[in-house]
């Protein structure tokens, strides 16, 4: 039987993944895989993790029954997993708390990682702060100056945020906040351990983080089981590196009758370069942040600009985990544009209640036009990813309100 769920011993999926560093990187790496191989072999580690998650996010998260969301599709029923309603705000938390709680057993002083507009910064900083270590984050110029709010909350929490790429034609972003992270991680490896914001990077970091999120599936099978008393006909999740939606898919990933997607952003045009972030839809084999993997890039192999609505998914790679499923067919890729994203957040704002993330939305417009072909007594489950208080200023511009 293929091997779905995790990589291989040299952490490849597939012809996808394993560990491209440069030589001042491969003993920080190396340590961190081995002291994670052993962590997560270790009970009590796994249990003081499970411990904070309950007492401190707040899991487990609802799964909820979208009555009215349904009924408008007509078809198939919607649930929603929660996990907007983690501390936080989304899911990134679980795997922080994790690789947090991980530093710490390794004796490290200080968390270190890039941000793109800041989600991945604030749930580090946070888990940072709980755990009691120090967090410094590097983040492009740019996105400092656009993402005024996160780089408040990263500072509330105690973190430094270290603006990137001033001088940098274009200005600072994420691609240059990576690499700034790592030198300073290659520099300072002693005290210090990198911590990634997806189920992205050398191994081990992309099975590290999708064990850490699996935790999310493995409570949504428990939870359907409870409510229909069967598995789902169907499970939708948004993918940018790829972490909420192999925190949702892992544990349904060897029930064959358990069709799975993951929703890639169209954008605003699918054909143009630049004006989507479809890695799976158009990416070709590549190599990007030290993994091998699917990319969008140009024939020199420069990644192409990208673009999309949710900038949590505006990411021109995607983990090797996720290449692998593509190509083996057991998940199924698709796309949600940005206009489709902005009536999926209208219908679960009206109908629902609930202000979702616009990066959990592509989830949601696909999982609504996917249930409207399903019959009635079919079910859905769609990851939630996180909630959309961080959206609304440019929802209401875009929806002219
Ligand atoms: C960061 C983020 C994503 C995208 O990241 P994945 O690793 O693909 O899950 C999706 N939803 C929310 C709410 C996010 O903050």
């Amino acid at each position: 039987m293929t091997n779905y769920k995790t990589s291989d011993v040299n952490g490849y999926f597939g012809s996808y993944g394993g560990r491209f560093v440069p030589p001042q990187l491969e003993a920080p790496i190396a340590e961190v895989a081995a002291a994670y191989a052993e962590a997560v072999r270790d009970p009590e580690f796994l249990a003081e993790w499970e411990q904070l998650l309950a007492d401190y996010v707040g899991r487990p998260t609802p799964l909820f029954f979208a009555k009215k969301l349904t009924a408008e599709c007509g078809g198939a029923k919607i649930y929603l997993k929660r996990e907007d309603l983690n501390h936080t705000g989304a899911h990134k938390i679980n795997h922080c708390i994790g690789e947090a709680l991980l530093a710490k057993r390794m004796g490290k002083k200080k968390l270190i990682a890039e941000t793109g507009a800041g989600q991945h910064g604030v749930a580090l900083a946070t888990a940072a702060a709980l755990v009691g270590l120090e967090c410094e984050i590097h983040m492009g110029a740019i996105d400092v100056a656009k993402q005024r709010p996160n780089v408040l909350r990263m500072e509330l929490l105690g973190a430094k945020v270290v603006p990137v790429g001033e001088n940098v034609v274009g200005g600072g972003a994420l691609k240059e906040a990576v690499d700034s992270a790592f030198e300073v991680f290659a520099r300072d490896y002693k005290d210090t351990m990198f911590a990634i914001g997806s189920a992205v990077g050398p191994d081990p970091y992309p099975n590290m983080v999708r064990d850490f999120q699996s935790i999310v599936g493995r409570e949504a099978r428990q939870q359907i089981l409870a409510k229909e008393g069967r598995l789902p006909d169907a499970l939708v999740a948004a993918v940018g590196g790829g972490s909420n939606a192999l925190g949702l898919f892992t544990e349904f990933l060897d029930d064959a009758d358990v069709k799975i997607y993951g929703v890639e952003p169209a954008g605003k045009n699918l054909e143009v370069v630049g004006e989507h972030a479809a890695t799976m839809t158009h990416g070709s084999a590549g190599m990007i942040h030290g993994m091998q993997t699917l990319v969008l890039q140009d024939e020199e192999g420069n990644p192409n600009p990208v673009h999309s609505i949710a900038s949590g998914l505006d990411y021109p790679g995607v983990g090797p985990q996720h290449a692998f499923l593509k190509e083996t067919g057991r998940v199924s890729y698709q796309t949600a544009s940005d206009t489709e994203t902005l009536q999926a957040f209208k219908a679960l704002c009206r109908h629902e209640g609930i202000i979702p993330a616009l990066e959990s939305c592509h989830a949601v417009a696909y999982a609504m036009k996917l249930a409207a072909e399903l019959p009635a007594d079919s079910v859905i489950i769609v990851n939630l990813s996180g909630r959309g208080d961080k959206d609304i200023d440019y929802v209401a511009e875009k929806l002219g309100i």
